[in-house]
């Protein structure tokens, strides 16, 4: 099954606890506009090269489109609009005022100079800034996107609209993109707030789950998400056994966990920008651990008691599923696990803690981002990180509530909450 088509499944089968009319699950089934662009892009070396760039605007029943840009070789049409179905999902179950979009360019950053990296998303904003804007459609970092590409991106969509009718207040135009820097009115805490707000969700699970501290972890991808979810557990007493990057990981047998300051030091020490490029840093440091060398799929399968993906889709499947040794699945990454996969899981009673609920930190300091621009006001840190917690928690609350009532799985559970709020906006006919 295609990851759009599991989604569906899921949408459908959270659906069934709740009565809604067919048309309106219909309605959820497609996406509202999709955007592909193809655009010819000129290379450092003169060479021209036809660029696919694609947007999805799935759903605004709760507000403008949302949801972030991804850069990778592999992005297709079928993946955003997952990745969009899984943005209206997740906004709806932490109640931002926003509906669901994604987007992305299929290439491979890594194979780009910085000054191709600056080129190419200064296009793919022109392209897009007809179907987009502050009230409209707001896009934001994902996989091989950080500040440096969203301040471009907003410099660039405020060019465009500035040629066209000269624009008064240029700043709050700058709403059109979250998680850019805070030279640039990026809000303080986003970089860390999809980590953080998984921290948040995680800290009340344990609490009701019953295990004990410390408690040991396997963290893959170390990019934004992974690094800084393996940054915070390890600040607040967890052990860090195991984590990795495209290229493989390091394991800590031992189960004394990693020092993640150093490995974070190690990484700023090669200079790249923070899950844009491989910057080899893991690897250096398997060195030092010698023995502790793992691919990622050993990673997977390693005896912690939360395993938590954070890089891709799709790497927990019908092949590995019966092998996960982790009492706790906790995905931060958008749809590490197949449908199959989840039902293997949820057989063998391990507790699946699904993305649309985990990783929803992001997003909600998006819309703090958003709304500080909007407002042109400038929030603290302590501000952000109160905020932020507070909807977390209560999402989780929430889902946990119909987990415990309704007897279903927590993925489940966390659809029948975005379906009550979905319905609940959705207009008379
Ligand atoms: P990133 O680009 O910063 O980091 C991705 C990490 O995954 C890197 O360490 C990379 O080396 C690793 N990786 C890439 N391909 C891999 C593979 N095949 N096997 C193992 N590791 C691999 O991306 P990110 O922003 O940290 O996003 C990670 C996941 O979290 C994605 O699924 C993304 O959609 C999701 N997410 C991100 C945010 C956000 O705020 N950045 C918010 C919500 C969800």
């Amino acid at each position: 099954m295609n990851v759009f088509n599991s989604a569906l499944t899921q949408l459908k089968r959270g659906a069934k606890y709740i009565n809604l009319p067919p048309y309106f699950i219909d309605q959820l089934s497609f996406p509202e506009r999709t955007i592909t662009l193809n655009f010819s892009f000129k290379k450092d070396s003169g060479e021209v090269e036809i660029i696919k760039g694609y947007r999805v605007q799935y759903n605004n029943l709760l507000g403008p489109y949302k949801g972030g840009l991804r850069y990778h070789q592999d992005v297709n049409m079928d993946e955003i609009k997952f990745l969009a179905l899984l943005m209206v999902i997740k906004n709806a179950i932490v109640d931002v005022p926003f509906g669901g979009a994604k987007g992305g360019l299929a290439i491979d950053p890594k194979s780009l100079s910085e000054k191709e990296l600056e080129r190419l998303t200064r296009l793919f904003a022109k392209e897009l800034a007809p179907n987009i804007g502050p009230m409209r459609d707001i896009p934001a970092p994902d996989v091989n996107t950080n500040s440096k590409i969203m301040d471009w991106f907003a410099d660039e969509y405020i060019e465009v609209k500035d040629k066209k009718q000269n624009v008064e207040n240029k700043d709050q135009l700058k709403a059109v993109v979250t998680g850019k820097s805070l030279q640039n009115d990026g809000s303080k805490g986003r970089e860390q707030s999809t980590g953080m707000g998984g921290f948040f969700v995680l800290e009340e699970l344990i609490k009701r789950v019953g295990v004990k501290k410390p408690l040991t972890v396997a963290i893959q991808g170390f990019g934004n998400v992974g690094s800084n979810m393996a940054g915070i557990l390890h600040d607040y007493g967890y052990k860090v056994v195991a984590v990795s990057d495209v290229k493989g990981g390091i394991y800590d047998s031992s189960n004394t966990g990693f020092n993640i300051d150093l490995v974070r030091e190690c990484r700023l020490e090669k200079g790249m920008f923070a899950g844009c490029y491989c910057i080899g840093s893991v690897c250096d440091l398997a060195k030092k651990y010698e023995d502790g060398i793992i691919t990622n799929e050993e990673l997977l399968e390693l005896p912690v008691d939360i395993l938590i993906p954070a890089a891709i889709e799709n790497v927990i499947t019908s092949k590995n599923a019966s092998k996960i040794k982790a009492k706790i699945l906790f995905e931060m990454a958008n749809g590490p696990t197949t449908a199959e996969a989840d039902q293997i899981l949820n057989k063998r009673g391990i507790l699946v803690v699904p993305d649309v609920l985990n990783n929803a930190g992001g997003v909600i300091v998006s819309y703090f981002e958003w709304y500080q621009n909007i407002h042109s006001e400038k929030w603290s840190l302590e501000k952000v990180n109160r905020g932020l917690k507070e909807k977390m928690v209560k999402a989780f609350e929430k889902v946990w509530k119909i987990y415990k009532e309704k007897k279903v799985d927590l993925r489940t559970a966390a659809y029948i909450l975005a379906l009550q709020r979905l319905a609940e906006a959705k207009p008379d006919l």
